[in-house]
């Protein structure tokens, strides 16, 4: 997939995305619904904040020993009959895929949602190979048609209206009865039921990407609300998995502990209505099932994150949780993050994977409010890793010179203590000054030098209650005053 991600143009999508209405109220529901349905759903589970602690420590068992992991896979792939391929990188991936496609004598392609085949760019190149490939989840078969890529990694159309859908729908299914009502969204899923229908039917391979593959079996699981996967992946002859190396887990225990905070995580459920597991292609004795399965193990930079400090990045199960309660996320959407992977997962892991030059700047995206790390299932610490990348970003030169001098100028502030606290005071008292004034239709800090990417969009409270040094040294001066009150009661005790 090409990379739209550079500085000036991540501000270009933002202030685009602000002033797009129809996106704003798209977003609207991933602000309320999904926070709320997370929230209920890990209030009703006792040990929902242990299970996050053993899920982060599944994965990075997994990440300590993947080698050997890697290894207890692929042997278990193959005893069950399956092929395993190793990609190093997105481009010998799609030729894999390819090959297989070809060697099938591929026509059409079915896929259920697969966010590395995304990262990959398989369907441009599938389609240039003469083989069409139907996305068949129903989000992404929106976007298939309309040329759109992913604007959230658990909700692919979540930036698309009920009429655009019909809009689309009625251009791409030109077959179908030019009158018929689409008004309501359960006729435009009837629809798409039975094109997809016809279209699984005719599929001659169905690629899937993998939640998880489980090393002591040799199994890949996924998980839909849909179905699409299941019949993405039994109906056609061949079913290729397609999977970066960090999804593995040791075994179907470690998978179930996983999954069970995988779904509240996402979406407020307590597992999502289809779990699949599968493994090697169909026995003699099954009813139903591909004739061949491979699996397609991508690194695609991955390998490199070992051992650095972005190796924690490695532990993410793509549950969206982290864009679902992310400040810029809900103002900007996905889209504006200009590759794959959008919200603040992805302004770490994009630098990682297609390297700082080209999406430094992602990282500077945040306010570092920390939401996104208290509700990361997998404990990522994702404003560290962020502020990881600032420093590469800095220590290249790669920050816009009105980064650079303004750090600049805070670090001889900063080497000059008494100086700083002036300072600070002043520009406090000015600001609170400023804030007693009404606001305008821009707030009341629109005429503030340098501040024009916060202030043209928003108003923030006047500072009041004194500058932090001033605070900070007020109370600590009440807490040494309370351990002197209770100093006497402790010796009293003893
Ligand atoms: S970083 Fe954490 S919260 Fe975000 S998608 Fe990955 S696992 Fe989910």
């Amino acid at each position: 997939m090409s990379v739209h991600s550079t500085s000036p143009q991540f501000k270009d999508n933002a202030h685009a995305a602000l002033h797009d209405v129809q996106l704003q109220r798209a977003l609207s529901n991933v602000r309320v619904g999904f926070i709320e349905k997370r929230a209920k759903a890990a209030g009703k589970l006792p040990e929902f904040e242990a299970l996050r602690d053993s899920a982060r420590d599944i994965k990075d068992h997994v990440l300590a020993h993947l080698d050997l992991y890697l290894e207890a896979y692929i042997a278990k792939v193959e005893a069950s009959g399956g092929i395993v391929h190793f990609a190093r990188d997105a481009a010998e991936a799609r030729a894999i895929v390819t090959d297989i496609c070809r060697e099938k004598g591929a026509r059409t392609v079915t896929k259920g949602k697969s966010m590395i085949s995304e990262e990959i760019g398989l369907n441009d190149h599938l389609a240039a190979a003469g083989i069409e490939p139907v996305e068949t989840d129903l989000g992404e078969y929106i976007i298939q048609l309309r040329h759109e890529t992913p604007s959230h990694i658990i909700a692919p159309a979540v930036h698309v209206n009920a009429s655009q859908v019909e809009e689309d729908f009625r251009r791409a299914h030109t077959h179908l009865d030019a009158a018929r009502d689409l008004s309501e969204p359960v006729n435009l899923l009837t629809e798409a039921r039975g094109v997809l229908r016809e279209r699984f039917l005719a599929a001659d391979v169905g690629i899937t990407g993998a939640n998880f593959l489980v090393a002591e079996t040799g199994t890949s699981i996924i998980v839909t609300n849909e179905g699409n996967g299941d019949l993405t992946q039994i109906l056609p002859k061949t079913h290729v998995v397609l999977a970066s190396i960090e999804k593995l887990v040791p075994t179907l225990e470690d998978a179930s502990q996983l999954l069970r905070v995988l779904a509240r995580s996402a979406t407020g459920q307590e597992l999502s209505v289809y779990t699949t597991f599968t493994t090697g292609p169909r026995r003699p004795e099954d009813p139903d099932g591909p004739e061949s399965y491979h699996v397609v193990l991508i690194d695609n930079g991955r390998s490199s994150m070992l051992g650095t400090e972005f190796e924690e990045m490695l532990r993410c199960i793509r549950c969206g949780a982290c864009m679902n309660h992310c400040p810029v996320y809900h103002a900007v959407g996905g889209h504006a993050y200009g590759w794959v992977y959008p919200g603040p997962m992805g302004a770490v892991l994009t630098p990682s994977l297609i390297g700082v030059d080209k999406g430094g700047h992602l990282p500077n995206a945040s306010t570092f409010c920390g939401r996104c790390e208290s509700v990361c299932p997998v404990r990522i610490p994702l404003p560290k890793l962020m502020r990881h990348w600032r420093e590469r970003e800095f220590e290249r030169h790669l920050s816009p010179a009105t980064v650079r001098s303004g750090i600049a100028a805070w670090a001889f502030f900063a080497r000059r203590p008494a100086l700083y606290r002036l300072a600070t005071r002043v520009s406090m008292n000015l600001l609170a000054f400023a804030g007693r004034r009404k606001g305008g239709t821009k707030g009341r800090f629109a005429w503030l030098p340098f501040a024009g990417g916060w202030t043209e969009h928003r108003d923030f409270p006047a500072p009041q209650g004194g500058t932090f040094q001033e605070r900070f040294a007020r109370e600590r001066a009440g807490r040494s005053g309370e351990t002197g009150a209770t100093a006497p009661a402790s010796s009293r005790a003893a």
